[in-house]
């Protein structure tokens, strides 16, 4: 008997390999046990370019009025990608569209497999990472200062008051300078989007900058965290979990330490770093989940890969691929059980973790692909194409 979900999920569908993925993971292992409403979006490239993207920003809005979504990985088309697919121009990508409309934050977290070892022993639970995707290096204004010369730093108020001119440096010769900024609405918007994701997963939130140094600027991120995470005080409190502000270079000192199972909130450029750090110690890309959340608590969730255009360009060819779909199926689980738990049917989140328990335990039994065979510890005898693991996990199911 199919499980009843209760609202809609918005899908948005994607591009090439993961397209193909997409639609194994709804006949195989969704529709035959769900009776689920899905608010069908095609963002693949082709029907971007026929509505002029107007579906990507459709999409967007639906989940607004939805709640959650969750998204196939597309192309963001570039000057070859233009030519590929004959489009009437480089549209820009689906996830910055997104993101901008809902005021997202984007969270990755690693699926843990026992056999797949990290590349850090103490690593047992996944650490997720919290990227600010506003300001500071990314959105800097720059000059090489060719001579000797008075740099300063000048803040015209808008409405009234002085002019505020700050002495930065005399030059003596050539150099460098840089002028960053932030906005207290932006940073307070990550500050609850962090906090947010840390009460759903009901995990400590860690948040680290540099304000013994800095004493303004990361102070100011310090100060908005602190308000932001005392304001929510009382549910922190409610499920177990910890806010700790701690210096970032004690915090990645820490991390290498620590068993995992924390959210680790970073700037844009800690984020940027870290994350990639993070992911490569965990493994794979195909075992990398991404979940946008919105200040509103409004989510979309996906793979944090692409479309894997090399393994499509193959399947085009008629040769078999052994692409990870684990990333994906992840996807679509995070989305079910967040569907479950706000509408209070907890049939739907057993679902979906039953689920990924499957998909874990069948890479556990020795049936992965080709990028995971490469790393497991024992190695497989063989590794299994795209569609022989989703018939694994079926079975299973
Ligand atoms: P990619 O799709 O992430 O793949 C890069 C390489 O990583 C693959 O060629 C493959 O290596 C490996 N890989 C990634 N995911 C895998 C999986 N699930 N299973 C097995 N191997 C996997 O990045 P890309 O090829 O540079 O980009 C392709 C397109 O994706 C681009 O048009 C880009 O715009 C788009 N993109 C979209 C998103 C998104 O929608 N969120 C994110 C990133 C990129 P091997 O070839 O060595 O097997
Ligand atoms: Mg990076």
């Amino acid at each position: 008997m199919a499980i009843t979900v209760k609202n809609p999920i918005v899908e948005m569908d994607g591009d090439e390999m993961t397209r193909i993925i997409w639609k194994m993971i709804k006949e195989k292992l969704l529709l035959p046990h769900l009776a689920i409403d899905l608010k069908y979006y095609d963002l693949g490239v082709r029907h971007r370019d026929e509505t002029d993207d107007r579906v990507t920003i459709d999409a967007a809005n639906a989940v607004k009025e939805h709640g959650v979504g969750v998204k196939c990985a597309t192309i963001t088309p570039n000057a070859a990608r233009v030519k590929e697919y004959n489009l009437k121009q480089a549209w820009k990508s689906p996830n910055g569209t997104i993101r901008s409309i809902l005021d997202g934050t984007v969270f990755r977290k690693p699926i843990i497999v026992k056999n797949i070892p990290p590349a850090v022993r103490s690593w047992r639970k996944p650490i997720s990472i919290g990227r600010h995707a506003y300001g500071d290096i990314y959105k800097s204004v720059e000059y090489k200062v060719p001579n000797a010369g008075k740099a300063e730093l000048v803040f015209n108020p808008v409405s009234g008051g002085d002019k505020v001119t700050l002495p930065l440096h005399e030059f003596k010769g050539p150099g460098v300078i840089m002028g960053m900024h932030n906005t207290e609405k932006s940073i307070t918007s990550f500050a609850r989007a962090c906090i947010n994701y840390a009460l759903g997963e009901k995990s400590d939130l860690w948040f680290g900058a540099k304000d013994t140094i800095s004493k303004i600027y990361h102070g100011f991120f310090k100060e908005v965290f602190d308000r932001e995470a005392e304001a929510k005080k009382a549910e922190f409190q409610k499920f177990g979990i910890r806010y700790r502000y701690m210096l970032i270079d004690d915090a990645v000192a820490q991390i290498m330490k620590a068993e995992g199972g924390m959210l680790w909130a970073c700037m844009n450029y800690d984020g940027d770093v870290m994350s990639d750090m993070v992911a490569s110690g965990f493994g794979s890309l195909g075992l990398m989940t991404s979940v946008l959340v919105s200040p509103e608590a409004k989510y979309v969730y996906e793979a944090a890969h692409g479309t894997v255009m090399r393994h499509f360009y193959e399947h085009q060819k008629g040769n078999p691929t052994s692409t990870n779909s684990v990333a994906s199926i992840f996807a679509w689980t995070g989305a079910l059980s967040r569907r479950g738990e706000l509408d209070g049917t907890p049939a739907v989140v057993q679902f979906a973790r039953r689920l990924e328990t499957i998909v874990v335990e069948t890479i556990e039994a020795g049936t992965m692909t080709k990028d995971l065979a490469a790393i497991a510890e024992p190695k497989p005898g063989k590794y299994a194409l795209t569609e022989e693991f989703f018939d694994t996990v079926a079975k299973q199911l």
